[in-house]
C-alpha cells in the first residue's frame, strides 16, 4: 500500500495497472477514516483488482463559517486502515495540488441541490461536485463508492454522472452505525460525553420514522411529525430538518406514492449531524 501526494504519481500507478488489464475502484474520503469508510474500501476490493482511496479535506465544500480548520486528520492511522481493509493506493494531495493558482472551473448543479442539505450549505455541493469530478479525471476508475449516509451526496453524484456522460459505475453502500444506533462519522468526535448521548435522538428518529413507514403509515408529514417530536424532547438537539423527498429529484413530497427519502440534520450543540433512511430499504 502506497500514499501519493500528486496527481503525477496517481496517473503513473493507474496507467501502470491499465497496462496489466487490471480494475480499478475509487473511495473518496475525507479522511479520519472509521467502519463507514472502511465498508467502502470492502466493496471496492470485492469488486476491482485494485482500490485508490483518496484522503482529502477538500476546502471547496467548507462553507465560511463551517469546520475546515478543525476537521480532524490522522493519515497514519488511515493507512493502517486502507491497508487493513485491501487498498492499494491512498492519494493524499495537498489543497495547493488540486488547487492550483487562477484555478476558476467548476461543476453545478442545479434542482438536486436546491434541498436539504443544500439550502443550509449553499456552497457545499458545488465542491463536492467539482472535487468528485477532478478525483474522476484523475483516477479514471470503474467504480466508485459512496456511503448512504450522505444520501443526497450519492444522489448527486449518480446525477452528475448520467448527466455529464462519466463512464462509471456509482455504488451506494449502507450506513454503518455504532453499537447503539449512532451513524459513524468523522465529525463524532468534536460531541462530548453528554452530546454524544444526545445525538442518539438521531438515530432514534430514524428508526421511529421507519417503523412508521413499515407499519404502512403514506402520510410524509404524520411521520415527519413524529421524528420531530422525538428529536425536539432532547434540549442539546437542534433540528436543521427533518424532510421526505423524491429518491430521484430530492424535491419533498407529500405522501409515499414513490421511492423516497427519509433525510434529518439536527444541531447537538454546535456539531451538525446527519442521518437517513431510504424507504425500499425499509
Ligand atoms: P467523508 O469522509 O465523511 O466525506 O465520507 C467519505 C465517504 O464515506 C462518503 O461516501 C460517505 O457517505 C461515506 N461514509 C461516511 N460515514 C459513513 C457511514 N457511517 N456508513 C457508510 N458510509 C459512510
Amino acid at each position: 500500500m502506497k500514499i501519493v501526494k500528486t496527481i503525477d504519481e496517481v496517473r503513473r500507478q493507474v496507467k501502470e495497472w491499465r497496462a496489466q488489464g487490471l480494475t480499478v475502484g475509487l473511495v473518496p474520503t475525507m479522511g479520519y477514516l472509521h467502519e463507514g469508510h472502511a465498508s467502502l474500501i470492502d466493496a471496492s476490493h470485492r469488486d476491482n483488482d485494485r482500490t485508490v482511496v483518496s484522503d482529502f479535506v477538500n476546502p471547496m465544500q467548507f462553507g465560511p463559517t463551517e469546520d475546515l480548520e478543525s476537521y480532524p486528520r490522522d493519515i497514519e492511522h488511515d493507512a493502517k486502515l486502507v491497508e487493513e481493509h485491501g487498498g492499494d493506493l491512498i492519494f493524499n494531495p495537498e489543497p495547493e495540488e488540486m488547487y492550483h493558482e487562477g484555478f476558476s472551473s467548476f461543476v453545478d448543479m442545479t434542482v438536486l441541490t436546491q434541498e436539504l442539505c443544500g439550502l443550509s450549505r449553499p456552497v457545499h455541493f458545488r465542491g463536492v461536485c467539482t472535487v468528485v469530478s477532478k478525483l474522476f479525471n484523475i483516477v479514471k476508475p470503474d467504480r466508485a463508492y459512496f456511503g448512504k449516509k450522505d444520501a443526497q451526496q450519492l444522489a448527486v453524484i449518480r446525477h452528475m454522472v448520467d448527466d455529464l456522460n462519466m463512464d462509471i459505475e456509482i455504488i451506494g453502500c449502507p450506513i454503518v452505525r455504532e453499537s447503539d444506533g449512532l451513524a459513524k462519522s468523522s465529525r463524532n468526535t468534536y460531541l462530548s460525553e453528554a452530546e454524544r448521548k444526545a445525538a442518539l435522538v438521531l438515530s432514534q428518529a430514524i428508526f421511529l420514522g421507519k417503523d412508521m413507514v413499515k407499519n404502512g403509515e403514506k402520510n410524509c408529514s404524520v411521520i415527519i411529525d413524529a421524528m420531530k417530536k422525538h428529536i425536539e424532547a432532547e434540549p442539546l438537539a437542534r433540528i436543521d430538518y427533518v424532510k421526505i423527498v423524491d429518491c430521484a429529484t430530492m424535491q419533498q413530497i407529500g405522501a409515499l406514492d414513490r421511492p423516497a427519502l427519509c433525510a434529518i440534520a439536527v444541531y447537538i450543540g454546535k456539531t451538525r449531524l446527519i442521518d437517513n433512511f431510504f424507504t425500499e430499504d425499509v
